[in-house]
Parts: structure tokens; C-alpha cells; sequence
């Protein structure tokens, strides 16, 4: 298996002059290769420390991507610390070298003699081009451990690792990690993890991860194979155990979103949706927006924050705010039926609650009321508590809403 490490070397990064950008975008392409990345460290420019730090990472990595110190000046050593640690010669690489004397010809001057410094390679191993600079980045492989060396201007490291190391690590074998993630919504953490938790334990291949935010849990199994078929093989029994425990609770996979897949359902069937928001102050639409495509199904809607605005713009009889109050089941019911009338959809969806830790109008902080009218249905009315910090409270009010239309038009049309 594949065991990656970056090496970052400069003395202006450890000093905090330098943000170290190179090992994101390293960590990136190293990601997108699906090569597991370990470790990665920063060293000043130090010969000594340089190679200290070659041993160590060639203990416990077999793939050691070093960037920075290799342009003209003497301060610029990784090279030289490598042929040192791996008691190999420093040669010229040929293309690169002609490329700097034509350069210094070109613009008619004198070439210091150190900018052939540039130039130098591993005849072992091989050279790769500096598309946008001169020093040329390398690449060999000793006792089974891979080193790749690229430059620390981040345009040249760049171009370097999109032109020369992909297609050069796509070409090795490796050991290929694929993920599958489920995502849940109406769970807690820990009472995910405690029904899971067999499988969180027993599992090396697949591995099990939960991750949680305030407002999401999702699960990601992650497998190593030699494909990424031998992966979903490895996956697929212990994931459709956990849908199986947890099924009341998944709503989607991998780059799901809950508006997405509501979207997709509503456009699948040919519906239109309005929605009136108090609580979720425009959230809603706004997450549905986000989804491209959503003009096909999504009609509009509107933000009726005060009492009088929700009797002015969505004309909800005085006698139920009164009665009941803007925070009420009857009052989430008449907002979806009245904005579905204003934008004659096929379904309205409503939201109304507090979002704070105060009471108001003698409802408990974290109540949540929302209602669907659908068609001629009679309108629906689910009511949830929640306890979490005002924006959170009001993110999850909003995804559970689209997740309980999501769950009605599964129940009315099927999957
Ligand atoms: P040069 O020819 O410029 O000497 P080099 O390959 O020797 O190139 P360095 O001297 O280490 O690279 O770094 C050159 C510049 O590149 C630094 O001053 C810094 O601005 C930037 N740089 C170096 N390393 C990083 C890094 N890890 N992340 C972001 N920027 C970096």
C-alpha cells in the first residue's frame, strides 16, 4: 500500500512568513490520486535537519514528496541533501540545463555558474519539467520508497504536479481507497454510534467514520483494494447493514443534498413547490436555489416575518393568529395552503417557530412547526423541539422540512 508524506522545506515557512499552500495542493492531487497521505512537515533550510528528517520519513512513508530549495542559490540544498541521504551523484539534466544557458544567451547576459544548480537531477531516476521556471523536479525510486522533488514557487509547483506528477504516479501501481458515505438526518451522534457500534469496532477493511455537525451525521465507509470495484465489494455487506439498522433516519448518499434530492423528486413528477417562511428567514428557498435545474419545479415564495406581514402578504385570517399565534400547528397549516393559493403550486411548505432560547407567546424556545399542504390533501403538520443555538436550530428546522416532503412525495409516488 501506498503511504504518502510531504516534506515542505524552507525557513521562511517556519517562520510564518510563508503560508505553506504547497502541501494543499499537494495533499489535494495526493487525494484526488486516492494515495493515503500521513504525514506532512515543515523543515527550515538545513541540510542537517533535512536529512533527519529523509530517515525518518522513509522509515514510515514510501512515497516522500519534498517541495522548495531548489533554485540557484546556495541556501536551496533539498537536492543536494537527498543525493547525501540516498549517497547517490547529482548529475545535469540535459533539457533543462540547455534551457537556462539559451535563456541567459537570449537576453544577452552573463550566466552565474549557480544557475546550473537548476539543472541538477538523478540520472536514476528522472527529470520532471518546469513548464512555468527553470529548476527541473525529479523523481526516483530507492529500496522501494519513492521521492519526488518539486519547486517551492507555487505557479511552478502547480504546473509541475498537474503536467509531470499525476500522469507519473497514475502510471505506479497502487493500492486504490474508495469511500461510500451515508448521511443521516433526525439521529443524534451518539445514538448513531451506539447502533453502529459492532461494526465501528470489528472493521479494517472497511473502515467506519462518523462525522457530525451541529446540524448533519453521516457515516463514510472507506475500503482499500486493488480496484475500486474490489472496494464497493468490501463496502456494500457492512453498508447495507448499517441502512438496514438506521434505515428511518438515511436520506441520501455521497453528494446528496437533502434540497437536491427533493428538487429531483419534484421535477421527476412534474410538481411545483411555494414556500412561506418565518423561522427559516429565506433559508429554505435559498438552499433550493442553490440546486441548479430548480426553476423546473421551484415557483416561489415569500419571508413573512411579523404577524401583520403574514395577514397582509399571505392573508392568514386574523382569528387564527389571534387564537392560536404566529407559533402554532394552525398557523404553519394556513401558511402552506395559503402561499401554495398565492403561487397556485401543487404544494405548499411553511415554516414558523422560535429559534432562540427565550419562550415567545408561551411556546416553549426550539419549537418548530411546519406544514405541508399538498394538492387538495388536507394540510400536514409536524411539530419538532429543538435545543441547539439559534442558527442551528433554524438550519435544522428548514432540512427537516425538506426532508419531510422529501419523505411524502416517497410515501405518495414511491422511490
Ligand atoms: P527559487 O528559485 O525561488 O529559489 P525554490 O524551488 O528554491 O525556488 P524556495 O526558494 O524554497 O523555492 O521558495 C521560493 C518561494 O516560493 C518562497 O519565497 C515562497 O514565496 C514560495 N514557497 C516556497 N515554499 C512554499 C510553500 N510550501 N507554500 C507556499 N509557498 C511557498
Amino acid at each position: 500500500m501506498q503511504k504518502a508524506e510531504i516534506i515542505a522545506v524552507g525557513t521562511e515557512l517556519l517562520m510564518g512568513q510563508v503560508v505553506n499552500t504547497n502541501a494543499t495542493e499537494i495533499a489535494r492531487v495526493m487525494s484526488e490520486l486516492s494515495i493515503p497521505l500521513f504525514y506532512q512537515s515543515v523543515v527550515g533550510d538545513n541540510q542537517e535537519r533535512l536529512i533527519e528528517q529523509l530517515r525518518l520519513a522513509s522509515q514510515r512513508s514510501n512515497l516522500i514528496i519534498l517541495c522548495g530549495g531548489i533554485g540557484p542559490t546556495e541556501d536551496d540544498l533539498t537536492k543536494q541533501a537527498l543525493a547525501k541521504f540516498l549517497h547517490l551523484p547529482l548529475d545535469y539534466h540535459q533539457q533543462t540545463k540547455e534551457k537556462i544557458i539559451h535563456h541567459f544567451e537570449q537576453i544577452g547576459k552573463k550566466m552565474p555558474e549557480n544557475n546550473l544548480r537548476q539543472a541538477l537531477y538523478f540520472e536514476q531516476g528522472i527529470g520532471l519539467f518546469n513548464h512555468n521556471g527553470f529548476a527541473v523536479g525529479l523523481a526516483i525510486t530507492v529500496e522501494q520508497v519513492s521521492y519526488i522533488v518539486l519547486p517551492g514557487p507555487p505557479n511552478e509547483l502547480m504546473m509541475m504536479l498537474e503536467k509531470e506528477v499525476k500522469p507519473y504516479l497514475s502510471k505506479q501501481e497502487k493500492t486504490v481507497f474508495f469511500s461510500k458515505t451515508l448521511h443521516f438526518i433526525g439521529i443524534g451522534e451518539s445514538k448513531l454510534a451506539t447502533i453502529i457500534e459492532e461494526f465501528i469496532i470489528h472493521q479494517t477493511n472497511p473502515t467506519l467514520a462518523i462525522y457530525a455537525t451541529p446540524v448533519d451525521v453521516s457515516v463514510r465507509i472507506t475500503a482499500n483494494g486493488n480496484s475500486k470495484e474490489e472496494c464497493l465489494n468490501f463496502i456494500l455487506p457492512i453498508q447495507q447493514a448499517i441502512e438496514q439498522r438506521l434505515s428511518q433516519y438515511l436520506y441520501g448518499y455521497d453528494d446528496d443534498t437533502l434540497a437536491k434530492l427533493l428538487v429531483d423528486k419534484l421535477t421527476k413528477h412534474q410538481l411545483t413547490l411555494s414556500v412561506a417562511e418565518s423561522l427559516t428567514g429565506g433559508w429554505a428557498q435559498k438552499e433550493l436555489v442553490d440546486v441548479s435545474g430548480v426553476s423546473r419545479c421551484f415557483k416561489g415564495g415569500v419571508v413573512t416575518y411579523q404577524k401583520n406581514s403574514k395577514q397582509d402578504v399571505l392573508h392568514i385570517p386574523y382569528q387564527i393568529l389571534e387564537q392560536y399565534g404566529t407559533i402554532s400547528q394552525q398557523c404553519a397549516k394556513e401558511m402552506a395552503f395559503q402561499v401554495k393559493k398565492l403561487f397556485d403550486s401543487d404544494i405548499g411548505l411553511s415554516f414558523t417557530g422560535i429559534a432562540d432560547s427565550q419562550s415567545v407567546e408561551n411556546k416553549q424556545s426550539g419549537t418548530v412547526f411546519i406544514g405541508i399542504a399538498y394538492k387538495d390533501n388536507p394540510v400536514e403538520c409536524y411539530e419538532l423541539t429543538l435545543h441547539r443555538l439559534r442558527n442551528e436550530n433554524r438550519q435544522l428546522a428548514l432540512r427537516h422540512g425538506l426532508n419531510y416532503l422529501r419523505k411524502l412525495l416517497e410515501d405518495i409516488y414511491g422511490n
